[in-house]
């Protein structure tokens, strides 16, 4: 059962429905849900796949580079990451990772910078990787301290990041270092670092609980080139946001595809499962279980493609995808606790669509922007409009004061 009704919303155009279509009939026949053994080799072939599958032209912009479009439709991009988040939680990371680890080269590379990897991370030739958190910088990213030091025409980059997915089986990383020392976040450049890098290694690999390649990266006296610099020196931070921007409302649609599968799971079992002489879809109970979880999932993608579609119209996008973000992976976490709790026992067993979803959902949750994050940015998204509003109404008012006084006068 695919519930795709939500695809007659008047966010998408005749195209996003026909990509859904398409790209739901090749997920139903290449994807699995669970991958048995080695994970970078599963990411790879992934990576390969939806490579060759002609998917991964949506996770980067620029039709010289072999993209979809001109720039990245996020429209096409979220409803690309619900659809494989729906089928594959690992096929979603390798897709959306290819995004995030060429977004800031997408939007701010030189001509150069694009021909060399665009290209290569559209057919799934290479795989990217975006490092920006560090052991003391994760909420707080201006807090960052691997530093870049310029020598002549390159740059030294020395110091750690962390929790860098992809890292370990990456091509390339693009990182953020501080090139000012005191200057906040207005000190960080960013830099395209090849995987082969002398200097740069895998510190340590991390096991989590959604297994995906992860790494700890160590730099130490990483010889640069100036021309594998991203960006404006000092202006690295504006390059994060920018890219998060982006891909933050697709954490969001990912978030609604593991919630709508859940759901999936829930329907098929409370009416499979008979018990008191019924079956748990007939007490009403479990329908109002099921009425909220969808109302839930609506509320998510409802906020989910207005910010998709928000930022396709070149309209600021920041607190809609923070509310997005933060509705929709807060959302699917209750609707798939649901969909374990109809399952009684066999919603924990290993590797039950519903206990993987479970663990698949809980890191959405933290990284891009924790929840506590996303508040924030809302709260100083609204407040700043608030303020914006009062000083214009103070102004208008000002302005009739003195028309008023003006016209006593006269
Ligand atoms: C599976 C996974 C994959 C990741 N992949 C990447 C990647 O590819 N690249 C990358 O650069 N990073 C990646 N990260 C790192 C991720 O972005 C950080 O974990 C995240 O930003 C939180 O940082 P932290 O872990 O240091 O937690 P902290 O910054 O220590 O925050 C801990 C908690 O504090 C709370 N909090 C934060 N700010 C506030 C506040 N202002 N007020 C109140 N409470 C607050 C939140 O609940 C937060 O979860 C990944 C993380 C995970 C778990």
């Amino acid at each position: 059962m695919v519930d795709s009704s939500f695809l007659n919303w008047p966010f998408f155009e005749e195209r996003h429905r026909k990509l859904a279509r398409d790209l739901e009939a090749w997920a139903s026949a290449h994807l699995s849900a669970s991958h048995d053994g080695n994970i970078d080799e599963a990411c790879r072939k992934l990576v390969r796949e939806l490579g060759s599958a002609g998917w991964l032209k949506y996770a980067i912009g620029g039709t010289a580079y072999g993209a979809a479009a001109e720039t990245i439709d996020t429209r096409a991009l979220c409803i690309i990451r619900e659809t494989l988040a729906r089928h594959s939680g690992l096929a979603d990371f390798a897709f959306a990772m290819q995004g995030l680890g060429s977004g800031a080269i997408t939007l701010f590379g030189t001509e150069a910078q694009k021909q060399k990897y665009l290209p290569r991370v559209g057919s799934g030739e290479y795989i990217s990787a975006f490092a920006l958190s560090e052991p003391e910088a994760g909420s707080d990213a201006a807090a960052m301290q691997c530093e870049a030091t310029r020598s002549g025409d390159s740059y030294e980059l020395n110091g750690e990041k962390t929790f860098i997915s992809n890292g370990g089986i990456a091509d390339f990383y693009v990182v953020f270092a501080r090139t000012t020392e005191s200057g906040g976040s207005r000190g960080i450049t960013a830099f395209i670092v090849d995987a082969k890098t002398r200097g740069l290694d895998i510190a340590e690999r991390i096991q989590v609980m959604a297994p995906h390649p992860l790494a700890r990266l160590q730099f130490t006296n990483c010889g640069i080139p100036d021309s594998q610099r991203l960006g404006e020196v000092d202006q690295g931070f504006k390059v994060a946001m920018a890219t998060l921007d982006v891909f933050r409302t697709s954490v969001a649609a990912a978030a609604t595809g593991f919630a709508r599968r859940a759901l999936e799971e829930a329907l098929r079992r409370a009416f499979s499962r008979k018990m008191f002489g019924q079956t748990l879809a007939d007490f009403q109970l479990t329908q109002a279980k099921l009425a909220e979880m969808a109302t839930g999932i609506d509320a998510a993608a409802l906020l989910t493609y207005r910010a998709a579609w928000q930022r396709d119209q070149g309209q600021n996008v920041t607190v809609a995808a923070a509310m997005a973000k933060m509705t929709a992976t807060e959302t699917a976490q209750k609707v798939i606790d649901a969909a374990v709790q109809m399952f009684g026992g066999q919603g924990v067993v290993s590797e039950e669509p519903v206990e993987r979803l479970y663990r698949e959902i809980r890191p959405l949750r933290i990284y891009e922007g924790a929840t506590e994050v996303q508040q924030l940015i809302i709260a100083r998204g609204i407040i700043k409009r608030f303020q914006e509003s009062e000083l214009s109404q103070g102004q208008v008012k000002g302005a009739e004061a003195t028309h008023l006084a003006g016209g006593r006068k006269a």
